[in-house]
């Protein structure tokens, strides 16, 4: 491991250089793997979100309300007619979701291994790209990808889950309303975590991605980074972006310096973590190459 000679100045922000010039030596995400990766995610999920349908579906009119005689505000004494009990329907519902999962997570986890093999190309070329040369001796990856093979498929099984919890909440709660009204608020919340699958497969990427870069740094020598965002109005904590308030803010570490071993305190809890670590983070690392350093270009 080449030893990194003390600067012959210290670090100044000033000696970061600009962020354009960062851009081009900076390591990019590997944009169509989270592409293969959420079509493959979202697939699965489709299904499950179909199975859901397909088994509420015979049951929604008892849960409705009756089409009331000629139109009339009138309201009726009798008691309603209408089942407000979903267990019996949830359990069929679940037993469905389960048989799906049983069938379909091993495609996911498949499509998981694929991903995971793409990454690390992705970021092998990406160093060749920045002229970092990687020790032949390279880390190894395979504990951490089994564990995010394993992530992937427990998030798209508590989509899974998220979704049949809903459809009991709203058999509960709208027991009683218009059939159609009913059918469609069901269909709407099944469907709205259909975007949700690729949110997971961009997130997963981009974490799994950000370690590897870390690794394959640190073992090329690397000791220190420069933090860059996406510089777009969805970097967290951005004045004049979409969430000016969200803390701890990922636009205040624009352009700063920091080294692998002792990363800022990033998380949603305070939790320390690398460019892409936590939910949605689009943040690259810029790597402060030693040889750049002593000529004094780091
Ligand atoms: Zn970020």
């Amino acid at each position: 491991m080449p030893i990194r000679r003390r600067p012959r100045r210290p670090t100044k922000p000033e000696r970061i250089p600009p962020r354009a010039a960062r851009l081009a030596l900076t390591p990019q995400p590997p944009r169509a793997v989270q592409l293969y990766l959420g079509v493959e995610l979202r697939r699965t999920a489709r299904r499950i979100e179909q199975a859901i349908l397909e088994t509420v579906e015979p049951h929604v009119e008892r849960f409705a309300a009756p089409d009331p005689e000629p139109k009339s505000d009138a309201h009726v004494d009798a008691p309603p007619p209408y089942d407000d009990d979903p267990r019996g329907v949830i359990s069929s519902v679940n037993d469905m979701v389960q048989s799906i999962l049983d069938d379909y997570l091993g495609e996911a986890d498949k499509a998981s291994e694929k991903a995971a093999e793409r990454i690390v190309t992705h970021s092998k070329r990406e160093f060749g790209r920045l002229g970092i040369k990687l020790l032949k001796e390279e880390p190894s990856f395979k504990r951490r990808i089994k564990e995010w093979r394993k992530e992937n498929v427990d998030r798209i099984v508590s989509l899974s889950k998220a979704k049949v919890d809903r459809v009991e909440v709203l058999l509960k709660n709208k027991a009683g309303m218009r059939v159609e009204a009913l059918r469609k608020s069901i269909q709407e919340s099944v469907g709205a975590t259909k975007n949700q699958a690729s949110l997971i497969a961009r997130d997963q990427v981009l974490k799994l991605n950000g370690q590897i870069t870390q690794a394959r740094q640190e073992a090329a020598g690397i000791t220190e980074f420069v933090w860059c965002t996406s510089n777009d109005e969805r970097v967290r904590g951005r004045p004049d972006g979409l969430y000016p308030d969200a803390k701890p803010s990922h636009w205040a570490l624009e352009g700063k310096r920091f080294r692998w071993d002792d990363l800022p305190k990033i998380g949603p809890n305070g939790e320390r973590g690398r460019p892409g670590e936590f939910w949605g983070c689009r943040c690259v690392p810029y790597p402060i190459l030693p040889e750049l350093e002593e000529k004094g270009l780091g």
